[in-house]
């Protein structure tokens, strides 16, 4: 079974991969490893930069025994002219157990999946979705707050570009969230209702903030010192108008000081920056699981 998109996701089975990722969560914090997938190989197939999605999915998959294969991809004949079709033939011809790619096209996990014999992970399909963070981001919640029915979620930053804040979008309010999607107005889909990031952030629960793409942006927009933070940051005045006990997300890397005040980020109570990552390495063990079939 592939896991590309949280559409593609039954509400059981999202309930079971979230239920399986606390479950991992309290086994990795007691040292337990586990050994179900001993002998099976994952591969991972990054063409975009990564560290926390990358090793998160090689960590899981050695504390469920499997070995795991990175491809090189700036050494690779990817360099050479290499088509990703032709890639996925090649890479299926070794018979991996799992492929995990990452790639800037939308919809590369999907044709990939159609070559593969073996299940597919999108870890990042362009602009379109992200499914394994939304899950983990769904879990870190879960973990500090049991359910999420009627919590208030501000998403805020580079909506127009994130397969995080889409793959949230979908699967949050299927948790029973309330979810607002806010930015500057260059960084907004067309089709997005238009709130301010400072009314998206007064009263919300859980405020998300996401990373100014400058990767998949043209212009210098955001460069100047200061400005992006002061206009559509978060700063401690903005974060005091959300509700009291409002916990911090941020899938990562973090530009300090332009979508986040660093203090905001480094605080103890209130961040959950740190947890979500150490969750995104149980929440992967529940995907690896999901999609092979094969439970410890
Ligand atoms: N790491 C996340 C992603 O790959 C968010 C980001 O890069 O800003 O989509």
């Amino acid at each position: 079974m592939d896991l590309l998109s949280i559409d593609s996701l039954s509400d059981s089975q999202i309930a079971t991969i979230l239920d399986r990722a606390q479950h991992f969560f309290a086994d990795n914090r007691a040292g337990r490893s586990r050994k179900a997938l001993a002998g099976r190989i994952l591969f991972n197939l990054f063409y975009e930069n990564s560290t926390r999605t990358l090793m998160s999915f090689a960590t899981a998959a050695h504390r469920l025994g499997a070995s795991v294969v990175t491809l090189p991809v700036e050494q690779s004949s990817v360099k050479k002219g290499e088509t990703l079709a032709d890639t996925a033939r090649t890479l299926n011809a070794m018979r991996p157990d799992v492929l995990v790619i990452r790639n800037r096209e939308n919809g590369s996990a999907e044709a990939v999946a159609a070559i593969m014999d073996a299940p597919v992970i999108n870890a990042g399909d362009g602009t379109n979705e992200h499914p394994t963070q939304a899950l983990l981001d769904a879990a870190t919640l879960q973990q500090r707050l049991g359910s999420l029915d009627g919590v208030k979620v501000a998403i805020c930053g580079d909506i127009r570009h994130s397969r995080v804040a889409r793959s949230n979008a979908k699967l949050l309010p299927r948790l029973g969230a309330e979810v607002q999607l806010a930015g500057p107005p260059e960084l907004m889909p067309n089709d997005a209702p238009t709130t301010t990031v400072d009314d998206a952030i007064a009263g919300a629960d859980v405020v998300m903030m996401l990373r100014v793409q400058r990767e998949r942006l043209d212009s210098d927009f955001g460069d100047a010192p200061g400005e992006y933070l002061e206009l559509y940051g978060l700063t401690a005045k903005r974060l005091a108008s959300a509700a009291p006990e409002v916990m911090v997300m941020h899938p990562g890397p973090m530009n300090r000081g332009v979508e986040i005040d660093g203090t905001i980020a480094d605080e103890p109570q209130r961040s959950l920056i740190t947890l979500q990552v150490e969750m995104s390495v149980a929440t992967r063990m529940a995907c690896l699981e999901f999609v092979t079939g094969i439970k410890n």
